[in-house]
């Protein structure tokens, strides 16, 4: 076990190593000098400290490393010592073929290996999707024992207002609605009589989220677990139900293109269905890479190489074993096919592989950076630097778990271990890695993307005093369990609204700081905050919307010359850190920081202007 490379040891182990800068970074070369932003480099180690932990502390051992560049080779790392351990087992004679007891013998002491590997964004964590799902997604998001939720998903698309899996959701297209139909999971479920698995149903209902109108908001699906778990059931039913309901939903003669690395990857999803299609009195074609069914309204399922042109439209794309795609095989035919189309979808699903193209990996780690408002994502998989030979961790990786699967991915890992080194598959572990835990080499970019939207001068210009009398109005909003911001708002003489934002590390605490502040008014909490007992003796109201509608609100007050603030920090480092970039239904907030501040002080300021009209008019007495 390696010691903690953390704290005061690494800031002396910087020190050290930024005095011999410039010098190259050792993962490729370029050089890193002694004015970079420190926080594009690393200390690194030249042996790593996963296999090496006697040589952590020596200075002989660190060399400057671009923060990006070691990231990108962490799980490389971890599989090193792994390999390393499944090695010195070997020698001792642990492992044998007839043993299946399970995986304790596969235990190391494993830690997090890098000093800054990618990290899942709380926005796209479990805990954070059922803190703020709607009514209609809450049913789906309790997580039965066979089960494990995504390490990453995309939230709720902001303007969903239900989804076509959904159970109740009578809604059709232009907001006619369909009282009699099922949800897509009910006719899935009915008519093929199967039961979905609970990811299965998970994702045909985050992929058929639909608008007021009846509109699908998610244009690309990208979708990626570990191997056997199901993928071809989801991909048939969502196929099949795309066929009977996207002509009276969407437009006629929907047009549903599946392709796979090679045809017969795409024909076997379908094949399995032939019987039942046929049964339905609908056309089958099996000719070998011909293969397509039709259903009597007219919709038509076909089986297409990847290297297929598209001379027609495509409804529904399904992208299968995508790792063995290249990018322009997509973004150059499928993808385009499906742009013109009234709620087309392009559904990418892979497992992880070693010999994977770009196209999964730079769609994942785009996904994981930011939300584009047309790409959903739904990754089951390892947390950064995770044991990989804990069982936990392929419990957490599976997105369903059965005692059969344990034993398979044990007797996997053995094999894989006595395999060693082959022509084919020169690193059998690495390999096992990306097949059943679903490992995936990313280079998240974490360099912050869009336009800046406030700037330090302007805002700096609107500092002023606030009054000593109590605030009109008072606002708390939290950020992902970092911590809590007060707003505290005095309506001015003449129309603008002085501001004050306060950090708190708890609710107690900030709910303290508005009695102290004398409020004795309605406060704006933040949503995911109401119905804390800490809150019992507030008068409390939600605060409504998401980030980016804050933030357009306070460009709009702004606009407006209705902003002061009282010049603090944390308000100031919020707004100034804010960073937006174009999306569907306007700009949308790019920034990784907090904007709990930003949320809070919108919400005061405008019930504070709201007050005009409330308050009395007073006469000036003659
Ligand atoms: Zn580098
Ligand atoms: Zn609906």
């Amino acid at each position: 076990m390696s010691g903690t490379w953390s704290g005061r040891k690494v800031t002396a182990a910087r020190a050290l190593v930024a005095a011999r800068l410039p010098a190259p970074c050792a993962r490729c070369g370029r050089t890193i000098n002694a004015d970079d932003n420190p926080r594009t480099w690393i200390v690194g180690h030249i042996k790593p400290r996963a296999t090496h932990p006697h040589l952590e502390d020596d200075p002989r051992n660190w060399r400057p490393e671009h923060r990006r560049c070691s990231n990108k080779t962490g799980f490389a790392t971890a599989l090193a010592k792994a390999r390393l351990d499944g090695a010195r087992a070997e020698r001792r004679g642990d492992f044998s073929h007839d043993d299946d007891a399970g995986s304790h013998h596969f235990r190391s002491s494993l830690s997090p290996t890098s000093d800054g590997q990618w990290e899942v964004h709380p926005r796209l964590r479990w805990a954070h999707h059922v803190a703020t799902a709607p009514g209609w997604l809450a049913p789906y998001l309790v997580v039965p024992e066979d089960a494990a939720p995504p390490l990453a998903m995309t939230e709720v698309h902001p303007l969903a207002v239900c989804s076509y899996a959904a159970e109740g959701c009578t809604h059709g297209w232009r907001g006619v609605p369909f009282v009699v139909e099922p949800s897509a999971i009910a006719w899935v479920e009915r008519e093929r009589t199967i039961r979905l698995r609970w990811w299965q149903r998970l994702a045909m209902v985050r992929q058929l989220e639909h608008d007021v109108d009846g509109r699908l908001l998610w244009r690309v699906v990208v979708e990626s677990g570990s191997r056997r778990i199901g993928k071809s059931e989801r991909l048939r039913s969502l196929a099949l139900w795309r066929m009977e309901r996207g002509v009276e939903l969407f437009e006629p003669e929907q047009v549903v293109v599946h392709v796979g690395r090679d045809v017969g990857v795409a024909s076997e999803v379908q094949a399995r269905a032939w019987s039942w299609c046929r049964l339905r009195g609908w056309d089958v074609k099996t000719g070998n890479g011909k293969e397509s069914v039709t259903h009597t309204n007219g919709a038509r399922w076909l089986v297409k190489s990847q290297n297929a042109g598209y001379g027609f439209d495509v409804h529904l794309g399904l992208a299968d074993e995508c790792w063995d795609i290249v990018p322009q095989k997509i973004s150059g035919a499928i993808e385009p096919a499906t742009l013109e189309r009234e709620s087309s979808q392009l559904v990418l699903t892979s497992t992880s592989n070693q010999a994977a193209t770009s196209l999964m990996k730079n769609r994942i780690s785009a996904a994981l950076a930011a939300d584009d408002g047309r790409t959903l994502l739904l990754l089951w998989g390892v947390e950064p630097g995770a044991d990989l030979f804990d069982e936990a961790t392929w419990r957490a990786a599976s997105a369903h778990w059965t005692e059969d699967r344990r034993v398979m991915i044990g007797a996997k890992l053995r094999e894989a271990q006595d395999a060693g080194p082959q022509v084919d598959d020169p690193d059998p572990v690495g390999s096992w890695a990306n097949n059943y835990l679903n490992v995936w080499d990313l280079v998240v970019r974490t360099k912050e993307r869009g336009d800046l939207v406030f700037d330090g001068d302007s805002w700096g210009l609107l500092e002023v005093e606030v009054p000593e009398r109590a605030p009109d109005e008072a606002a708390i909003e939290s950020w992902f369990g970092e911590g809590l911001s007060v707003a505290l708002a005095w309506r001015l003489e003449g129309g603008p609204v002085v501001v004050r934002v306060l950090a708190y590390d708890d609710l107690p605490a900030a709910v303290a700081a508005v009695k102290a502040a004398r409020f004795r008014g309605t406060t704006t909490v933040g949503a995911t905050l109401l119905g804390d007992p800490a809150l019992s003796k507030l008068r409390a109201r939600p605060g409504q919307g998401r980030t980016s509608d804050a933030v357009k609100e306070l460009a709009r007050l702004m606009g407006e010359d209705a902003v002061r603030h009282d010049g603090q920090e944390h308000l100031r480092g919020q707004v100034l850190a804010l960073r937006t970039v174009p999306g569907v239904d306007g700009r949308r907030v790019s920034s990784k920081g907090r904007a709990d501040a930003v949320k809070a002080a919108v919400w005061a300021i405008g019930s504070a202007r709201a007050r005009k009209g409330r308050q009395r008019l007073v006469l000036p007495s003659s």
